[in-house]
């Protein structure tokens, strides 16, 4: 082994012939953002790819031209659903990730700050409360908005109220709090569904997963939420902090074993991209491997869920007309493209708009559109062109960083339509 740094490379990725595999057929360029933006081949997949090789091999230090590379790349993974050669582009990024943090000497304080939100508080369930209801605080109190409007913040960063525009607005209840009083035992029963409430849901979406659960338990479903389940770990995975997420899917593991259930629903595209790969990335544990296999495998989209129900059979038809923007990790991650569709066209009477390039990443990527805002809103351009062209009333997309990203775009280019989620959407359809 020429560079000693391949074995953390490796760690994450069992298989060795993955950074082999890739034949430079090109297939992945027209569907690259970074590559369309800037046509250099450095920024393409195959590019990536020759870089992390080099790296690995040896023959390349861990610049700073590769670690821009890294940064740059969305992580969307549209490369992976158009490579022939079956790469798992994801993997390998994520991993070249875990080397630039493993082997980063000097932390600025944005990679400070980063590595606090990411290793001290959304893996502690009081201290991501603790940080949202201050966070609540300031938004409601009226002191986010005075801080916008005096613009002391651009001292720090001349995007940062661009930073608090994109922020999720904070919950008065998580989704246990709102959840008070309700049975999560339906009088019939086809079905057990273990839920994830997760991190940011848990504080800034609670009323999505409210949504998703009512919505699971009209349809006969009994909902199991674990105690002590914790955040799935796909932030940290993504962002270089591969410890860390190890440490918190052997939590998720022992908090949904502890019960049996037919499936788990996920709400949240990253979150369920995530849980699907808990197999894969601990089939080398000597304790976890056979439990993270068995917990992937009943890990399922809410879109993929709800067929196994007849849910259209309880739904008025909607007003508004509707389109879909496929999130990343539900589409190039999860390969799930057909049945979202497919439940959508279930409902009675929709009016659907088809939206141009709808698997093109909308630049939220995570924390990308924090991170790199200027690149992130140079993909929401596209998007949001494309959003305006279908005229629809509502935008539908099942991952909570496309909607704040998605409605970030539809207040800063003025548009008239909202953004949901689907299940949102199909339980406010509900006839009661
Ligand atoms: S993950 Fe997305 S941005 Fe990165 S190389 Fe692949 S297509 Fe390009
Ligand atoms: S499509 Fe796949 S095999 Fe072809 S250049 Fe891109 S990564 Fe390589």
């Amino acid at each position: 082994m020429k560079n000693p740094e391949l074995g953390i490379i490796r760690a994450a990725l069992p298989d060795d012939e993955i950074l082999t595999k890739c034949i430079h057929c090109g297939m992945c360029l027209a569907t690259c953002p970074t590559y369309d933006l800037t046509k250099l081949e450095r920024s393409s997949p195959r590019g990536r790819i020759q870089l992390i090789k080099a790296v690995a091999d040896g023959r390349l230090e861990i610049t700073p031209t590769f670690i821009e590379e890294m940064s740059f790349c969305l992580d969307c993974q549209a490369c992976e659903t158009a490579c022939p050669a079956g790469v798992k582009y994801g993997r390998m990024v994520e991993s070249s990730r875990v080397l630039i943090e493993d082997t980063k000497e000097n932390y600025a304080i944005p990679d400070i700050v980063k590595k606090i939100g990411l290793n001290y508080i959304l893996t502690n369930n009081l201290a991501l409360r603790t940080v949202a209801f201050l966070m609540l605080l300031i938004q409601r109190s009226g002191l986010q908005f005075l801080m916008m409007k005096s613009g002391f913040l651009k001292i720090f960063n001349k995007n940062f109220n661009e930073y608090l525009k994109l922020l999720p607005k904070m919950k008065f209840k998580t989704t246990r709090g709102l959840l008070k009083g309700v049975s999560l035992k339906p009088e019939r029963s086809r079905y057990k569904a273990a839920f994830l409430s997760g991190c940011i849901m848990d504080v800034a979406f609670s009323d999505v997963n409210l949504d998703t659960i009512q919505f699971l338990l009209k349809n006969d479903c009994e909902v199991f939420i674990p105690e002590k389940q914790v955040c799935c770990g796909s932030l940290h995975a993504h962002n270089g902090e591969m410890k860390t997420a190890f440490a918190l899917m052997k939590k998720n593991l022992d908090a949904f074993l502890a019960e049996d259930y037919d499936y788990l629903v996920s709400n949240s595209a990253g979150c369920g991209a995530f849980m699907k790969e808990y197999g894969h990335l601990l089939s080398d544990d000597p304790v976890y491997s056979i439990a993270a296999g068995k917990f992937s495998e009943k890990v399922k989209d809410f879109s993929e869920f709800v067929h196994l129900t007849d849910f259209q059979t309880k739904l008025r038809p909607p007003d508004e007309t509707v389109t879909y923007h496929d999130a990343c990790h539900l589409v190039h991650s999860q390969k799930v493209s057909q049945e979202p569709r497919q439940m959508l066209a279930k409902i009675p009477g929709i009016m659907m708009e088809n939206l141009n390039e709808s698997t093109w990443c909308c630049g939220s990527a995570g924390i990308y559109n924090v991170t790199r805002y200027e690149d992130s809103m140079h993909f929401l351009d596209k998007k949001m062109q494309n959003l305006k062209n279908t005229k629809a009333d509502v935008v539908l997309t099942a991952n909570p960083g496309c909607m704040l990203q998605i409605e970030y775009g539809i207040k800063k280019y003025g548009l008239k339509m909202r953004i949901e989620h689907p299940a949102t959407f199909l339980n406010r359809l509900i006839k009661e």
